[in-house]
């Protein structure tokens, strides 16, 4: 049986995938433990508030023909073993398919692409300083893995790193971009720390001692 942890569902969304008319669902769990992260409540592999995912069909059910598609995005989707099976129920339901992604799951990402339409992968750091951001070892190997896998097919997708100042130098950056221009990666895109949400009180606190710098993703 399909059974995919869902932590909250937005009915309606323009901007997490571009152009496009979503929901999106927002997968219970994630691997890694960024610092900036304006999700927290999500990292957890269970949480309270969660939705079953019958619930979530029966909501589809009812938006088919309303809707462009529908964005799994989390915590980490490629985290949930049933993702698979979720995204074709999703799909035969007619919905072009979204996935919000950091890479952490290469193996299951390499299963779910086929049924992907367009991919927003979080890009965290050049590979040498990702488990600094993520908290978690040899991160920066399997999310390279992961673009690798990516880039390698024909799935539409943007790029995007967030960006405090604290975590991350211009040098790494620039160091960040080469490594992807490297592999062949296009429409990569900074997206400042956006404080809302976000449950590390000293990285907020710091942002608002740092002038000049307020950002929204
Ligand atoms: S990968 Fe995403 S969901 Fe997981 S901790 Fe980092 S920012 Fe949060």
């Amino acid at each position: 049986m399909t059974e995919i942890r869902i932590g909250g569902l937005a009915r309606l969304s323009s901007c997490d995938w571009p152009g496009q008319l979503v929901a999106t669902l927002f997968c219970q769990g994630c691997p890694w433990a960024c610092r900036y992260c304006h999700n927290p409540h999500l990292i957890p592999a269970k949480g309270e508030t969660q939705i079953a995912w019958q619930m979530v069909v029966d909501f589809l059910g009812a938006r088919r023909g309303l809707l462009d598609g529908v964005v799994f995005s989390g915590g980490e989707p490629t985290l949930q073993p049933n993702l698979e099976s979720g995204i074709k129920q999703v799909k035969a339901m007619g919905f072009g398919i979204g996935l919000h992604t950091g890479g952490p799951y290469p193996g299951r990402l390499a299963q779910v692409l086929p049924l992907v339409d367009w991919v927003g992968f979080d890009i965290k750091a050049p590979r040498k300083a990702y488990d600094r951001i993520t908290g978690a070892r040899r991160s920066g190997d399997k999310a390279m893995r992961s673009l690798r896998l990516l880039l390698d097919s024909a799935v539409a997708y943007d790029l995007r790193t967030t960006v405090h100042p604290d975590l991350l130098s211009r040098e790494e950056l620039l160091e960040l971009a080469a490594e992807v221009s490297e592999a062949g990666g296009k429409d990569h895109r900074i997206q400042k720390f956006r404080p809302d949400g976000c449950a590390d009180i000293d990285l907020v606190n710091s942002l608002n001692l740092t002038s000049g710098y307020s950002g929204q993703r």
